[in-house]
């Protein structure tokens, strides 16, 4: 791990235009090369705001985001992965892939490398040709992370990414996330409201509350992976976790 962190986030406030009270105030934390940190927090506390702040789709109020600098030709430093995966209807799934890699200055050769390759890695090659409405929500939370993945970013960050799927579903994208971040080894900040499902991925929670809301908790997860949810540490740290919501 190196020591400059990947991503600092300095005194960050957020307002939304003409609203006096902040969504959240002079917020710190730092995120580490290959790093999985989970934000947990109670709904409307804030997480989709701070993370569309750090994808750069909204500016700041004040204080400071910044990436630690290092440019791959063809890449972005961030991909962003959607609760409502917004593909685009008119387009089939490859089409669909290689529309987040325009402006990358990709050939016409790489950019079909670059679907083949994280089709693979979402076991979704063989829905390359099909329309969007013809999958189901699994499927297509599989392909806005093959999208995302296409842009070889450093910092991968997702808003509630499996909240829309059944539960079985979400088990099952939980492991494949997880193994494709072993293998890619990319950073990743995940928002959910889910303690059980933040515990089952990230080697850091953070948990947000209040009105600003500030990050209350910074706990390491010690849990050795792959983690079981019936281990009475598991139990005791969603519990302790969700009396500080
Ligand atoms: P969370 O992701 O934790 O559920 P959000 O970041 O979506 O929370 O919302 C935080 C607060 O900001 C909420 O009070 C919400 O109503 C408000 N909010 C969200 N989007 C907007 C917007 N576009 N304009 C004004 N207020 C908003």
């Amino acid at each position: 791990m190196s020591t400059t962190p990947l991503l600092t986030v300095e005194d960050l406030s957020y307002h939304y235009p003409g609203n006096n009270t902040p969504v959240f105030s002079d917020l710190n934390f730092s995120v580490a090369d290959s790093e999985f940190v989970a934000i947990v927090g109670g709904s409307g506390v804030g997480k989709s705001t701070l993370l569309r702040n750090v994808a750069g789709l909204i500016p700041p109020s004040s204080g400071r985001i910044a990436l630690s600098p290092a440019k791959n030709r063809g890449s972005r430093d961030r991909g962003f992965v959607f609760q409502d995966t917004r593909l685009l209807p008119w387009r089939r799934i490859a089409s669909n892939i290689e529309y987040g890699l325009a402006g990358l200055h990709l050939s016409r050769g790489e950019r079909r490398e670059r679907v083949d390759e994280v089709l693979e890695l979402t076991a979704m090659s063989a829905y390359r040709d099909r329309w969007p409405h013809s999958i189901s929500g699994g499927q297509a939370q599989r392909i806005g992370l093959a999208r995302a993945l296409a842009v070889h970013p450093r910092l991968l960050l997702m808003d509630e990414p499996f909240s829309a799927v059944d539960a079985l579903t979400r088990r099952r994208l939980q492991d494949e996330l997880l193994a494709i971040w072993r293998r890619l080894g990319m950073a990743v900040l995940f928002v959910t409201h889910d303690i059980d499902e933040a515990l089952y991925l990230a080697d850091r929670i953070q948990v947000m509350r209040g009105t600003p809301a500030a990050i209350v908790r910074d706990d390491r997860i010690d849990l050795p992976r792959p983690r079981e949810r019936s281990a009475d540490r598991f139990a005791s740290l969603t519990h302790d976790i969700a009396d500080s919501l």
